[in-house]
C-alpha cells in the first residue's frame, strides 16, 4: 500500500504555475501560499478544470494509476461533469468518483434547487450516495434546511458551503478545498475546517489550500506555493 495520493511531475500552466513537482501524500495536507502565488491554478490542473501545458499527474490508488495530460479546458465542475468525450471519460469517471473538488469561487447550477443539486447531480454522476451520511453532512454544514432552495440564490456562505456538501456527498478518497472558507465567517469557517480534519481523521485524504498560517496546526503535511511554483 502506498501513502502517496497523488503525484505531480513538472507540472506547468501558461505563465500562472511554473514547472512544480510534489507528491501528495494521504492525510490532511495544507497548500499555503500568498495570493497569486498559482495555488488555485495548482487545484484546477490536479481535478482536470485546466489543461496542463506540461508535466503529468498521477493518480495512485490501489487499483493501480490513472494518470491525466490530456483534459479539456473548462473552468466548471459541474459542466465537466455534463461534459461526455469519449476520449477522456474514463479519466474523468475517475476523478469524479474519487475526488470532491470546491473550486475557490463555486459556481452553482442556476435554477437548480439544493437538493437536485446534490442528489440528483451526483447520483447522474454515477455516485451511489449514503443518505444517512449526506444527512449528516448537510446538518453539520447547516444548510439541511435550504434542501428545496435554489442553490444560487442562497448567500455566498450558504452557496460555498452547498458546494462544500457537494464535493464531500460521495465520501470522495480525496478532497481538494480552494479556501473553502473564503466567505464564511470565523465561526462556520471553523466548522468547515474542523469537520474536514474530522474526515480525514477516517481515512479522506484532503489537500486544504488557505492563506491563513493557522490552519497549518490541522495538517500532517505541508505544501507551499510562491511565485508560481508549488513545492513540498
Ligand atoms: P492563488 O490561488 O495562489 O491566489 P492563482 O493560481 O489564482 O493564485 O493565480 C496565479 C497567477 O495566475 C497570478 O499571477 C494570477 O494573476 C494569474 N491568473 C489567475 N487566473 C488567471 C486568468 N484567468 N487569466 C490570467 N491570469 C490569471
Ligand atoms: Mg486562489
Amino acid at each position: 500500500m502506498t501513502n502517496t495520493v497523488l503525484t505531480a511531475e513538472n507540472i506547468s500552466y501558461l505563465d500562472q504555475l511554473s514547472e512544480s513537482s510534489f507528491e501528495l501524500k494521504k492525510g490532511f495536507t495544507t497548500l499555503m501560499g500568498p495570493s497569486g502565488s498559482g495555488k488555485s491554478t495548482c487545484a484546477m490542473l490536479l481535478v482536470g478544470a485546466l489543461k496542463l501545458s506540461s508535466g503529468k499527474v498521477s493518480y495512485l490508488s490501489d487499483t493501480g494509476t490513472t494518470s491525466l495530460n490530456i483534459y479539456p479546458e473548462t473552468n466548471s465542475w459541474v459542466k465537466k461533469i455534463q461534459l461526455e468525450s469519449a476520449q477522456n471519460r474514463r479519466v474523468k469517471r475517475h476523478i469524479i468518483r474519487y475526488c470532491g473538488y470546491v473550486a475557490q469561487t463555486p459556481e452553482l447550477p442556476r435554477g437548480m434547487t439544493v437538493k437536485d443539486y446534490i442528489y440528483n447531480v451526483r447520483t447522474a454522476a454515477g455516485n451511489k450516495l449514503d443518505v444517512r451520511y449526506l444527512d449528516w453532512l448537510l446538518n453539520k454544514l447547516g444548510i439541511a434546511k435550504n434542501m428545496d432552495k435554489i442553490a444560487a440564490s442562497q448567500s455566498g456562505g450558504e452557496q460555498q458551503r452547498t458546494a462544500v456538501a457537494f464535493a464531500l456527498a460521495n465520501k470522495p478518497s480525496l478532497f481538494i478545498a480552494d479556501e473553502p472558507n473564503a466567505s464564511l465567517d470565523t465561526k462556520s469557517g471553523k466548522e468547515v475546517l474542523e469537520l474536514t480534519r474530522s474526515l480525514a481523521d477516517n481515512g479522506m485524504s484532503v489537500l486544504w489550500i488557505t492563506h491563513t498560517p493557522e490552519h497549518q496546526d490541522y495538517a500532517d503535511n505541508k505544501l507551499y506555493a510562491e511565485n508560481g511554483v508549488v513545492y513540498e
